[in-house]
């Protein structure tokens, strides 16, 4: 399969996807490959009246999909899991071009989306609510399982496949249908997800995926009355203006926001394993996850060894064409995110960070940039605290465990965390002190279906994945039955 053969998934035309429609779009928006700075396509700019549009053909198909039963909805899910996965390379080059990633790790995520629709795909088969004994004879309770309506799913360009199977899913199986906006970045996948979501035959108005700037048509959905549920993946800074928006009218929230992992080399750590996975959980998709090791504490005994396994390793990191199999690192995914990222590096020397390696720089076209990893780097730099979406590792020697957890801890992040450790009592003592939403235990992510991805703190509110991010999807009623005579 050649590197452009996706064409056959995205929209002829500049087109929203709307009650099983391709609306074409009036105002347009260039979508660039980062690799090469070139035009691939050329996506509508929606506005509020899209949104209306939108959402009022979502509110008119809910009823149906919601009466059509959890097995007919979840045997949907089932049915574009094995469309996806006939279109797998396709989409994973669609992504690499679209995003940047390198071709392995786009079709790593081709796996994690399939493995979100199949998971949720068996939640139809499975028994919901409860029934309560109530006080008193010929009484009893029953708790049901009920869906919100009107989805409203706003994620980011760093996992475009995978976080639109995140929120659509379980979405989908518990009735609710949904209006998804992706990043103007990567608006590509999703309207290809709408067109496997058409030839799975989903119903019209399920699914509608409408592009446009987050500040004007993610408002615009925000803010609608028949909104009645919004999930959001991206920056704490847009989740804060999003949960504003929707406490005008109580709408409930879910956020999965920013990060600033600390990974955690202790004593007892196997070196050559926490060298390795610490630069893996920095690197990966350009240093652009939420998850990322963005700062590396290491013990003082073992900091000497553990910096000659990393540097070694470092020299494996290949940046290049992202469509090559070897290619580690691709470019970052705008301008301005490059641009940001050499800020931030160029604060850190100022700040007296040493540099102890710099991957060579890809020249040309493209938003390239090149992995750094930092030593000396004082405690209280910039570069330890703000979220660095990027390809820098900054490494911190530390002698005392306390003062670990503290410095971990006093980030306003809350998502996740790693911890590299063979004395249990030292693995325990961090994973209960350390204030994150997941501890990663000798070993790195990607997190996993049947967990719960949630952030604490400023991270976000609600979450994703497993049993308890499906409780997102739904909300309960409660009947109270009197069968006396
Ligand atoms: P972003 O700038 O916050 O954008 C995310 C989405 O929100 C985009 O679709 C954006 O639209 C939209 N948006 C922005 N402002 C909005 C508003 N006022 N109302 C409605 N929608 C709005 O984030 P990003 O740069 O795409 O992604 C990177 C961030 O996502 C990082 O902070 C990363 O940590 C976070 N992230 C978190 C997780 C997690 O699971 N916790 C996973 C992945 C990424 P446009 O950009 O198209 O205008």
């Amino acid at each position: 399969m050649s590197q452009t053969d996706f064409q056959h998934l995205i929209p002829p035309r500049p087109s929203h996807y709307i009650g099983d429609e391709w609306a074409g779009a009036e105002s347009l928006h260039d979508v660039i490959d980062p690799s090469n700075e070139r035009v691939i396509a050329q996506v509508g700019q929606g506005d509020a009246s899209l949104a209306d549009e939108v959402m009022n053909v979502a509110k008119r198909a809910q009823k149906h999909w919601a009466a059509q039963g959890h097995r007919v909805r979840a045997d949907f899910l089932q049915t574009l899991a094995s469309i996806v996965e006939n279109e797998a390379e396709a989409l994973a080059r669609l992504l690499v071009t679209e995003q940047g990633k390198p071709i392995r790790e786009a079709r790593d995520e081709v796996q994690m989306a399939l493995t979100m629709l199949r998971y949720y795909g068996g939640f139809g088969y499975r028994q919901t609510g409860q029934t309560l004994a109530l006080e008193g004879a010929g009484r009893t309770g029953i708790t049901r399982e009920e869906p919100y309506g009107v989805v409203v799913a706003i994620i980011p360009w760093n996992f475009p496949l995978a976080m639109f199977t995140r929120k659509l899913a379980p979405a989908l199986v518990a009735g609710n249908t949904i209006v998804i906006k992706p990043s103007e970045d990567t608006p590509l996948t999703s309207l290809a997800m709408a067109r496997l979501c058409q030839q799975a035959k989903i119903p019209a108005g399920v699914v509608n995926v409408v592009t446009g700037r987050g500040s004007v048509l993610g408002d615009a959905l925000v803010r609608h009355p028949l909104t009645s549920l919004i999930t959001m993946t991206g920056s704490t800074r847009a989740g804060q203006q999003i949960l504003k928006a929707a406490a005008e009218r109580i709408v409930p929230v879910s956020l999965e926001l920013g990060g600033k992992a600390p990974f955690i080399v202790t004593e007892s750590a196997d070196i050559e394993r926490a060298a390795k996975d610490a630069l893996a959980a920095r690197m990966l998709n350009c240093g652009q996850v939420c998850i990322c090791n963005e700062r590396t504490y290491v013990h003082t005994s073992v900091y000497d060894a553990f910096m000659e396994a990393l540097l070694r390793h470092a020299d494996d990191l290949t940046i290049g064409d992202p469509h090559d199999e070897t290619t580690v690192i691709g470019p970052k995914v705008n301008a301005s995110e490059r641009d940001n990222f050499l800020d931030h590096v160029a604060r850190a020397k100022s700040q007296g960070a040493q540099v102890a390696f710099s991957g060579k720089a890809q020249t040309g076209s493209g938003y390239w940039v090149s992995p750094v990893i930092l030593t000396d780097v004082d405690t209280g730099a910039d570069i330890l605290k703000e979220e660095v979406f990027g390809p820098v590792l900054p490494v911190v020697a530390y002698t005392d465990v306390d003062d670990v957890i503290a410095w971990s801890n006093a980030s306003e992040y809350g998502l996740s965390a790693y911890v590299y450790a063979q004395h249990l009592p030292t693995i325990m003592k961090l994973a209960d002190s350390l204030e994150s939403g997941e501890v990663y235990i000798n070993r790195i992510g990607p997190e996993e279906i049947n967990g719960f991805h949630a952030g604490w703190k400023r991270s976000g509110l609600g979450g994703d994945d497993g049993e308890r991010g499906y409780q997102t999807y739904v909300r309960t009623k409660t009947l109270y039955l009197d069968y006396t005579p």
